[in-house]
């Protein structure tokens, strides 16, 4: 009897505790995030039984069983399920028991909803679960989870406060933020990671704040050996978002290299609706080591606030992010300049040592010339065209806007991190977020 009892109690005390990484914390903000916006087709399922429910009528549409694929689609300015158009504005799929839904193959925690997308004609589907088993699924899509355990947790709170600081970033479309490049990657049930999931618990409901508010606690890959402040990529001023010295230098991407022609310049200016004509000048002010103060066309970092591209048909001012988007580069920390390109190894004639009148070819391997580059009027004018073989050289530094948090200077920083210190990712967040406070808000 009392080995009952104990038995009894031990599943009872097995249901109440929470297993790891299944805790909804009942105090954790609901978030809805768009995993798919304006498809044709959308295919869900589950892992259990479920049906598909009118969410205005609550009149059941359909019920499947575990792991039955239904079509939903849409039709003359209506929703279709499995081919069949139906009167719902919105469809909701329900679970028969806890289980885990299905949206294209992909698995999410929460409560799935599909609506057609607003001023479009496909459909949009919204995962709507508590805010801290949505970061289970980003961590793991925005940093490695390999990494020391407090850049894993630096990100988890600053991917919190991000989405903190932008519920409702996108509520004209049914949501609160999206699940790309655009808000953060958000890949569901599919891309968690234990590591990831320990992070998120560990910092649950810690946020970087300013005035006792969430901030816009923006994150880029690496920051090249210094960040950015905000007014300078974007144009808007936080006291928080100023430039710092960064930790990257680790970095894959610390430093880079594009070389491309003037023609290819010229074509890339033009597919953007930048047509100045056969190239003659650019003007931008040469990089210089950091902190840089007082440059027209740069900022703290030396990063490329703006730039001037003179051609047979006139001139045009880009800025560093515009012409970063055009020529896809990894950041608009970087310096240019016009080079000829080193000589090929070149092929002789030569004669035999026996005297034979037959000649041969033999190719020589000759040392590489170093770049030489062309002179300029002013350090701030590149000059270019008349020479043959002109090469434009881009170099710069680390990956991303560079504003804010920088992933691979925090993985320096954690790398570091003094023994049995569990609480060190704050003092990462306070470098890169300087001003702030980091406190458990929930
Ligand atoms: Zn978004």
């Amino acid at each position: 009897m009392r080995k009952k009892a104990t038995l009894i109690l031990l599943l009872l005390a097995a249901l109440w505790l929470p297993a790891a990484g299944q805790a909804a914390a009942p105090d954790s903000p609901p978030i809805r995030v768009g995993i798919w916006a304006n498809q044709v087709n959308i295919r869900v399922a589950a892992s259990t039984e479920y049906s598909l429910v009118d969410t205005g009528s609550r009149k059941v549409l359909g019920k499947f069983k575990a792991g039955e694929k239904t079509l939903l689609s849409t039709k003359d300015a209506r929703m279709t399920v499995n081919g069949t158009p139906v009167e719902a504005r919105e469809i909701k799929l329900v679970l028969a028991k806890p289980g885990t839904a299905e949206v294209n193959s992909r698995s999410y925690r929460g409560e799935i909803t599909i609506h057609r997308t607003k001023g479009k004609s496909g459909l949009t589907v919204v995962n709507t679960l508590p805010l801290e088993e949505y970061l289970y699924g980003i961590i793991a899509t925005e940093i490695s989870p390999e990494w020391p355990a407090d850049a894993v947790r630096a990100q988890a709170v600053a991917s919190r406060t991000y989405s903190l600081y932008n519920l409702g970033k996108h509520s004209d479309d049914g949501f609160d933020l999206c699940a790309g490049t655009d808000c953060q990657v958000y890949g569901g049930k599919d891309k968690e990671d234990p590591r990831a999931i320990r992070a998120v618990d560990e910092t649950k409901g810690v946020a970087v704040t300013y005035q006792g508010k969430p901030i816009p606690a923006f994150f880029h890959s690496s920051g090249g050996g210094y960040t950015e402040n905000s007014e300078n990529v974007w144009g808007t001023y936080f006291p928080f978002l100023r430039g710092v010295p960064d930790f990257d230098q680790k970095s894959p991407q610390f430093k880079w290299e594009k070389k491309l022609t003037p023609a290819d310049l010229e074509d890339a200016l033009a597919s953007a609706g930048v047509s100045v004509g056969k190239l003659q000048t650019i003007e931008l002010s040469p990089l210089t080591k950091p902190p840089v103060a007082g440059s027209p066309d740069r900022g703290v970092s030396g990063r490329v606030k703006k730039l001037r591209f003179t051609g047979t048909n006139g001139s045009v001012e880009l800025t560093g992010t515009k012409f970063r988007t055009i020529l896809g580069l990894n950041s608009t920390l970087f310096d240019l300049q016009v080079v000829l390109p080193v000589e090929k190894a070149v092929e002789f004639e030569i004669t035999d040592n026996y005297g034979s009148r037959d000649k041969k070819k033999v190719e020589i391997n000759v040392p590489p010339a170093p770049e030489r580059r062309l002179p300029t009027d002013k350090p701030a004018i590149r000059r270019i065209g008349g020479r043959p073989n002109e090469m434009i050289v881009i170099t710069g530094a680390g990956w991303g806007h560079g504003v804010g948090l920088s992933q691979w200077g925090a993985k320096a920083m954690a790398e570091k991190a003094p023994r049995g210190d569990a609480a060190y990712f704050k003092e990462i967040l306070k470098h890169y977020y300087p001003g702030t406070a980091i406190e458990k808000i929930y």
